[in-house]
């Protein structure tokens, strides 16, 4: 879609990467499956919203995980004349997020993801793209998942009814392969736009 992809849990690791002070803050958070304060967050978005090649628009990934940070959107679009052309809830059972998280492998070089099972490189522990060895996340272990399934209910899933009755609401199922996925996508995010 031609839109910059904004990933406040990518923007998390690369902070920890670097060593920056909010990376170093975050990441015993992050290990134990938990959710980084709110004010961290709107504070990294804001940010990255405030870079130009934001300006005519951006996908969001893992954000917002809170009443707190939706609100919190809202109230920063609004303040630049813009607003949210779709949210989508993508469902699936805690069974098959289990099996999708607990395959995934990232490449420690250029980011790409692999999946054991549903989208394995040509050579084991290998990125197909650049060579890089490929890593599981620490938060990807199945005990943690658990765990980030909680917070989700907790925490995360009460944004449904605070979205729900919007036009640019959509559901999508989460089931099948990767392709029939993004379809669904596409036509949900071209139905609401
Ligand atoms: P993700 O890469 O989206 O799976 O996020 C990995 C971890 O980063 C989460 O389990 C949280 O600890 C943290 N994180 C990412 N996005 C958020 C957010 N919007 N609010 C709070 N914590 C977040």
């Amino acid at each position: 879609m031609d839109l910059p992809h904004v990933s406040t849990g990518d923007m998390l690791r690369a902070s920890i990467q670097s060593g920056r002070e909010i990376g170093l803050r975050a990441a015993a958070v992050m290990e134990s499956g938990a959710l980084v304060g709110d004010e961290i967050i709107i504070g990294i978005v804001g940010e990255r919203l405030s870079l130009p090649d934001a300006a005519a628009g951006v996908v969001f990934d893992g954000f917002p995980r809170t009443i707190h940070q939706a609100h919190a959107l809202d109230t920063l679009l609004a303040a630049h004349g813009d607003e949210i052309g779709a949210v989508l809830h993508l469902d699936l059972d805690d069974e098959g997020i289990v099996e999708r998280l607990s395959g995934r492998r990232v490449c420690s070089k250029c980011g790409a993801i692999y999946h054991i099972r549903y989208h394995a490189p040509a050579a084991y522990g290998v990125c197909d793209l650049c060579g890089g060895a490929l890593l599981q996340r620490d938060d990807d272990q199945p005990a943690i998942i658990r765990k980030r399934l909680a917070v989700y209910q907790a925490e995360t899933a009460p944004l449904i009814a605070y979205y729900h009755e919007r036009p640019t609401y959509r559901l999508v199922s989460g089931e099948g392969e990767a392709d029939e996925v993004f379809s669904r996508i596409v036509k949900a995010v071209g139905a609401a736009g």
